[in-house]
Parts: C-alpha cells; sequence; structure tokens
C-alpha cells in the first residue's frame, strides 16, 4: 500500500484500526491490517476524521479587516456600511489574493470543502469573476462552490435578477437569495417563487440567507420549504441562518418543523457570527439569536454549521477552524451530552458535506482517501482542544503537517518532560 495509519480511532468511536491507502482511495480500514506501507504513520490512539466542510462562508469579504477602516461598533448595520465603502475600490488582484491567502489558511486547518456565497449586487460582477478564478485555481486541493447572492436584495435592487442570471451562466452554480432584506413580507415570498423555479429550470441547488433576523414573525422558511415541494427540489435546498426560529412562537414552530424534514430543506446554523449579530436590539434577558439546532436534527432536519465570516466587516476574529465553530455551536445550542458533542461534530464535518451533495465523503473503504490526523484521542477531545492538524490528506497525498502541539492539555499524551515555570503550590 502507498500508506498505512496504524492506531487510529474514528469519529464514529471505533478505536485500534489500521487504514490502507492504495491509488488515493481508502483501500481497507480494520484492525492490525496485515500488510505494508510505502509509508506508515503511528497514529498513537489518535482521531483520523473526514475533512471539514464549511457549508458557508463569505469568500469576497475574507481577510478584508481594517479596510477601509474598522468596524468601531461591531454591529451588522456598520458592518454593511462598511462593505458598501469598500466595494468600489474592490478589484480582481486583491480578490484573489485575499481568497487565495483564506485557502491555505483553510488548508492548513484541514478544511478541504467550502461554499461561499459571493455578492451579485456590484454590476461589474468583479468578485464572481475573481472567485470563479480562485476557484479554477484550488481546484486540485479545494472544492470550492459558489453562490450567487444577491445581498441587496433580488427585488430591492433592481439589477439583481439579470446580475443572478449572469452569475450562473459564467459558471456560479448554486442559487442564493435573502428574502427577509426585500422590501415586504410578499416580496420575500415572490423572491423565493422565482429563485426556486430557476434553480428547478436549470437543475441547480438552493441556499437563501433566510430569515437572519430576531423578528418572530419573519416566517420565509415555510414558504421555502412549501416552494422546495412545490418545485420538486426536496434535498437540494437550504436555509441558512434561520435566526428568526429562536424567537418564534413555539405552537408554530412545532406546525413549521416537519414541514421543513418534508422538504428535505437542510438548516445551517452560523454559531459564531448568530451569538454575536443577534439580539443587538435586547436589553436583558437578551436571546442568543442561533436557530433551534437540536430540535431541527430530532426532526429529522440535516443540520451543519458555517463559519460565515473571517475576518471582514462584520467580524474581525476567525481563522478557517472549523473546530472552533463546532465549539461555540455546542455552547451555544446547549449540547454539552456525550451525543450533542458528537452532533456538533458531525455539523462541521458529514452534516455539512451532506449540504453540499459531495459524493464519496467520509473515512471508508473505496471511498478518496481525505483525511485529517488531529492531536486528540476522539471527538470531543478535538472540540475541547480545538486540536491541531497533524495531517492533512486529500486524495492520498499530504497537503499539510503540523507539529505536535507540547503542552500539558492532552491528558493521554503530556509530555513528561515538559517545564513549566511554577512548581504546584508555589504560586499565592
Ligand atoms: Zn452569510
Amino acid at each position: 500500500m502507498d500508506l498505512i495509519i496504524r492506531n487510529a480511532c474514528l469519529a464514529d468511536g471505533r478505536r485500534n484500526v489500521d487504514i490502507g491507502i492504495e491509488d488515493g482511495r481508502f483501500a481497507a480500514i480494520q484492525p492490525a491490517l496485515p500488510a505494508t506501507g510505502v509509508e506508515e504513520i503511528d497514529a498513537a490512539g489518535r482521531l483520523v476524521a473526514p475533512p471539514f466542510v464549511d457549508p458557508h462562508f463569505h469568500m469576497d469579504a475574507t481577510l478584508s479587516l481594517g479596510l477601509p477602516r474598522l468596524n468601531a461598533s461591531g454591529t451588522l448595520l456598520e458592518g454593511i456600511a462598511l462593505w458598501g465603502e469598500l466595494k468600489p475600490d474592490l478589484t480582481i488582484q486583491a480578490l484573489v489574493d485575499r481568497a487565495m491567502a483564506y485557502c491555505d489558511m483553510a488548508v492548513a486547518q484541514g478544511l478541504l470543502a467550502i461554499r461561499s456565497h459571493v455578492d451579485i449586487c456590484d454590476d461589474r460582477l468583479l468578485a464572481t469573476e475573481a472567485l470563479l478564478e480562485v476557484k479554477r485555481r484550488v481546484a486540485p486541493y479545494l472544492h470550492l462552490e459558489l453562490v450567487a447572492f444577491p445581498q441587496d436584495g433580488l427585488l430591492r435592487y433592481a439589477r439583481s435578477k439579470a446580475n443572478l442570471v449572469r452569475a450562473l451562466d459564467m459558471g456560479v452554480e448554486v442559487v442564493g437569495g435573502i428574502p427577509h432584506f426585500e422590501r415586504t413580507m410578499a416580496d420575500g415570498a415572490a423572491s423565493i417563487r422565482w429563485l426556486c423555479e430557476l434553480a428547478a429550470e436549470r437543475g441547480l441547488r438552493v441556499d437563501m440567507h433566510c430569515d437572519e433576523s430576531d423578528d418572530p414573525m419573519s416566517r420565509h422558511i415555510e414558504t421555502l420549504a412549501a416552494e422546495t415541494l412545490r418545485t420538486g427540489l426536496q434535498g437540494r435546498v437550504t436555509g441558512s441562518h434561520l435566526t428568526s426560529m429562536h424567537s418564534m412562537d413555539n405552537y408554530y414552530v412545532s406546525k413549521l418543523l416537519p414541514l421543513v424534514a418534508e422538504a428535505g430543506v437542510h438548516a445551517i446554523a452560523n454559531p459564531l457570527i448568530n451569538i454575536t449579530l443577534q439580539g443587538r436590539h435586547d436589553t436583558y434577558p437578551k436571546r442568543r439569536g442561533m436557530t433551534r439546532v437540536p430540535e431541527l436534527m430530532d426532526a429529522g432536519v440535516n443540520v451543519a454549521f458555517g463559519h460565515d465570516c473571517v475576518m471582514d466587516p462584520w467580524y474581525g476574529m476567525g481563522s478557517a477552524d472549523m473546530l472552533d465553530v463546532a465549539h461555540m455551536g455546542m455552547h451555544v445550542a446547549q449540547m454539552t451530552s456525550t451525543a450533542g458533542v458528537s452532533r456538533c461534530f458531525e455539523a462541521v464535518t458529514t452534516n455539512a458535506a451532506r449540504v453540499l451533495g459531495l459524493e464519496g465523503y467520509g473515512v471508508a473503504p473505496g471511498n478518496p482517501a481525505s483525511f485529517v490526523l488531529l492531536q486528540a484521542g476522539d471527538a470531543y477531545e478535538a472540540i475541547r482542544l480545538k486540536a491541531t492538524r497533524l495531517m492533512v490528506v486529500r486524495h492520498g497525498k499530504v497537503l499539510a503537517r503540523t507539529p505536535e502541539r507540547r503542552t500539558a492539555l492532552n491528558l493521554a499524551e503530556r509530555p513528561s518532560d515538559l517545564t513549566l515555570e511554577f512548581r504546584p503550590g508555589s504560586i499565592s
């Protein structure tokens, strides 16, 4: 075999397995694999997980932090104003450079598939052109798919429909929308109908920013689910954010969740962004604003977590680390049960892969050998430590290695020669 990882554990809890890789695919996964590899690596009980997948990101804005100035208030509205100030100064070269830098960051973190929205409300479609170029360049090592996103509204901005169709003709593969931002609820519903029909005609997937609001009456997810059924798009539509669901009437939600499940609509929460941008008009008590993650999961809806923003006008933090996202999601949704923590890990791996419809995803025989070796004993510890990505592999090829973190944080592998600058009990 080309490569064998010995003594690994898997995200599903299996331990002491050997993973054999040949011709870029997983050839065998079993205990004590009777074969030899050109290269053999002892995982020493650490976790081999499928690569991280970010199902919701904005790569046209990433790493623009501080351009042309910082978001002093840290609010959504100042962020939107800042993005408006930056847009006239955008160049294709600057967009490509920032996106390529982000993709490097992503690969180092084991993040090998990203769905990015791209704002099509700039009539020059510079960002679309730039990100299509980035998609071509990173194709050998990172799956990047693009959503045509009418940031200023499909109906509210007069040229959105034409720009959106142009972006799809240029090669953007997912239809986006933002119904809660249209002028009226009726316009929001009309935008959903138009976009779902367009996607059905062209055989495309849909991913809308939907109900990113604290308004409990923002109910576009209901229309999105109904239109998904009417246009036959089951399994191909995603509602992103869905934060209004946090504030909705409980009886209404008890009818809504089965509808979302029936329509096979995927849900994406963006925990880092939802917890910082929602509830801003509240005094106390202050709402968290994230959608109802465990309740959606219990209803049979596929729920994934997205990063949404990294170092852009809306959010100055982030490092392409999907374990950071899972960590925050677990806290905000209070998913601290052992099953809950596992589900948070799935929300940034398998569930996110289902949103994108990735084929051959997962550590299983026959699939392309794409995985991350984490410095953690299981998914629980991976989230706790936002564990070091020791090795990132795609289709059997090593893309990145990071040295072990030598600290006292991993209980099972605390280095015996670690010198701390204090003696227990000596600090007063
Ligand atoms: Zn977004």
